[in-house]
């Protein structure tokens, strides 16, 4: 057995020296397993091979035939022109070369070849213009008169040289060690690795190449799989430094001093979150919910169940604007009843900075918020017991993982509003249990929503009014004209300036945007909140979070461009109170895309259909927040095609986990190789604290 052939360098394949693997290595391929892992795209079918005679003109034809004359020819353009004459036993006909001047020195009379390529008539006479040859000597044949690789090219490198060391490296790793356990493969029908190496390369028909696909696809997401929930295990063996009381006198009065009573789905979730508390292992727990849901409620009743325990909790939003409103909704409702919190983000000055980073690390401060700056190595806490992170999805999970340095084992709760699919939830948050609200707060109605042409602006506006009068507020939001904040800014500022001095001049306009200084944001928004601005034009900068139950109109202009979580995001900020919201969507979309974008918006309210919905027209890679999750890019598996793969890997892993957490078992050996090679790293956080 030579299961140490597949990590060794490419250039112990036999006709590889350095010079083609200082290729092979630009192209990524550094060692053997690389080689073999890069899988075909696709196969042509080469499996018939016809004569010149029974081809037909203008058709793509695999010939076989043995050379009798080469000729070479410089034709007026310049290009060199090898016609070679080849017999296959019937007929004689020619094949043709561009620019190939290897052809004249290798194709000697009387050697036999293979080629394939559009065959044309003409005068009674047959010529092929070659697309592929091989020399057929009696050996193996490797491009012809089988399913033939065909893979996913870069730089210098040829097929028919891939093909060739492929087959080379695959004759000398006779019998590699295969790690999948034995039975694995009984339970899925799966080939061996020995087997599923050799199909998925040079397969004899398409049905093994799947079942080889097969395997590959089940082997990476139990690999994965396996290396999360290796995870889960370790982080659950962790035992809590601090201990919660019982529900104390500071939750209580909090939730008593609630103007509304808690859902059920939110009393459910508080449930399941004193159950983590009470638990000797850290919670580590999802709690998704559709924007609007209560969520912030629920993370706020979870940190005054660590302040009454004598500990401190830490919430991290994504942005300035966010942390700056559950900062001072927290001040409002949690200083009366002697709760003390602080704010910490970026644009703090540093005198204000020093003074609340000194009274965190005394253990003053019981709640601090913030944003990414409370993962700053200065920050040090007293006795951090709980960190929730609102809007989980902006952040990676390196991000996570670091604040969760700030204390040795703490609690961990992560929000989301991105309605994660079922399919996608396991693989995303496969370390975390995961909490959701599904019901929204009780005397919601669903937002209205209409989707119209820049033409109907007038009469979008006339709604803007006529909700205005009512006393109720909107927003607008502006295109997106660029990538860049600076354009954006400059045509949210013209857009509010237009519209303060015409259609609604009799009106307050106010104007956000990323630009501002902390402090005008925060007054632009605590004078929206007061109802002091009437209609508040932004930039995006308001997507996530802000809370103004309120705002009843929602305009989003050149709302194709946006996607479809941002949409449903931008429409979360209304219809947070009993009022009929609305939304409209201005747009006069160019693609198909945006056109079944805008549609679906005002089809469903829903953000789990919405999700799925996202998933389809953008693929599973381009999905909200799977990119910046952190996870590795998958090789075979399609997240969304695979879903049951998916599953099934979870629940085998989970299993395999539960019996040897760390595949310590020696027959675990080779598993445990292999899920360090391919996606240890991949999810190496593992390793904090
Ligand atoms: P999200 O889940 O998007 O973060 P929020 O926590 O901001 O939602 O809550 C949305 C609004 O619903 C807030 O104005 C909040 O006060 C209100 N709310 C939350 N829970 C309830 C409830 N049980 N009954 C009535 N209103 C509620
Ligand atoms: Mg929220």
């Amino acid at each position: 057995m030579d299961k140490d052939f597949l990590k060794k360098s490419v250039q112990y394949i036999r006709s590889v020296g350095p010079r083609r693997a200082a290729t092979l290595q630009k192209a990524g391929i550094f060692t053997v397993r690389d080689l073999l892992y890069n899988f075909p795209s696709r196969y042509e079918d080469r499996t018939q091979i016809r004569t010149a005679g029974a081809c037909v003109n203008g058709e793509t034809a695999v010939l076989r035939g043995t050379v009798l004359t080469t000729k070479e020819i410089r034709s007026k353009r310049g290009l060199i022109v090898s016609k070679v004459a080849l017999q296959d036993g019937l007929e004689i006909f020619d094949a043709v070369w561009f620019n190939q001047t290897f052809v004249k020195k290798n194709l000697l009379p009387g050697t036999k070849i293979i080629i394939t390529g559009k065959v044309e008539k003409e005068f009674g006479r047959t010529q092929v213009t070659v697309e592929d040859y091989e020399i057929d000597d009696g050996r193996d044949i490797l491009s012809f008169a089988r399913l033939v690789p065909v893979y996913p090219l870069s730089g210098q490198l040829t097929q028919r040289f891939l093909r060739a060391i492929v087959k080379n490296a695959l004759e000398d790793l006779n019998s590699p060690g295969e790690f999948l356990p034995g039975l694995i493969f009984e339970k899925f029908q799966l080939p061996s690795i020995e087997k599923a190496l050799s199909d998925i390369h040079f397969p004899e028909n398409s049905a093994d190449a799947e079942r080889a696909k097969k395997r590959f696809i089940f082997e990476e997401l139990f690999l994965f799989q396996l290396a999360l929930a290796m995870r889960q295990k370790e982080l659950r063996s962790r035992e809590k430094l601090y201990m919660y009381v019982k529900e104390g006198d500071i939750s209580t009065a909090y939730v008593e001093s609630l103007p509304y009573r808690l859902t059920e789905d939110q009393l459910k979730v508080c449930t399941e979150i004193s159950r983590d508390f009470e638990s000797p292992a850290p919670m580590h727990r999802l709690l998704q919910g559709d924007v609007g849901a209560g969520k912030t409620v629920v993370s706020t009743i979870a940190l005054l169940r660590a302040v009454e325990s004598g500990l401190q909790g830490a919430l991290m939003a994504p942005t300035e604007i966010l942390a700056e409103q559950h900062y001072l909704g927290m001040k409002a409702d949690l200083n009366r009843i002697g709760v003390k919190v602080a704010l910490l983000t970026g644009s703090i000055r540093k005198k204000e900075r020093e003074n609340i980073l000194e009274r965190v690390i005394n253990g003053e401060i019981d709640i601090l918020v913030g944003t990414q700056a409370l993962i700053q190595d200065k920050v040090h806490f007293k006795r951090l017991g709980l960190i929730v992170v609102d809007e989980q999805h902006r952040f990676g999970v390196r991000q996570r993982a670091t604040l969760q340095y700030k204390s040795n084992s703490p609690d961990t709760l992560v929000m989301t509003a991105t309605p994660i699919p079922r399919t996608l939830a396991l693989t995303l948050y496969g370390d975390l249990d995961v909490s959701v609200i599904t019901q929204l707060p009780p005397g919601r109605q669903p937002v209205k929503t209409y989707s119209v042409t820049p033409g109907a602006l007038a009469r979008v506006y006339g709604l803007v009014k006529e909700q205005v009068r009512l006393g109720r507020q909107a927003f607008i939001v502006c295109p997106l004209v660029e990538e860049s904040e600076k354009i954006d800014l400059q045509a949210a500022s013209e857009l509010a300036e237009e519209l303060a001095g015409g259609e609604f001049k009799c009106w307050r306009v106010g104007l956000l945007h990323g630009r501002l200084h902390p402090d005008e944001k925060e007054a632009v928004m605590t004078s929206f909140r007061r109802c002091e601005i009437d209609i508040l034009v932004s930039t995006t900068v308001i997507e996530v979070g802000v809370d103004v139950p309120n705002a009843t109109v929602m305009v989003i202009l050149d709302a194709d461009r946006f996607g479809l979580a941002q949409l449903h995001q931008l429409r979360g900020r209304v219809g947070r109170g009993a009022q009929q919201s609305h939304c409209i969507l201005v747009a006069s979309p160019k693609t198909v895309e945006g056109r079944a974008r805008l549609k679906a918006m005002t089809r469903t309210t829903d953000g789990f259909e919405l999700a799925e919905e996202d998933l389809r027209l953008r693929g599973p890679g381009e999905f909200h927040g799977t990119r910046q999750s952190g996870l590795p890019e998958f090789k075979v598996a399609d997240l969304l095609r695979d879903w049951r793969a998916l599953q099934l890997a979870r629940e085998e892993a989970l299993a395999w986990v539960r019996e040897d957490p760390q595949l310590r078992k020696p027959e675990r050996r080779l598993l445990l190789e292999e899920v360090k090679a391919r996606f240890y790293n991949a999810i190496s956080y593992i390793d904090v604290g």
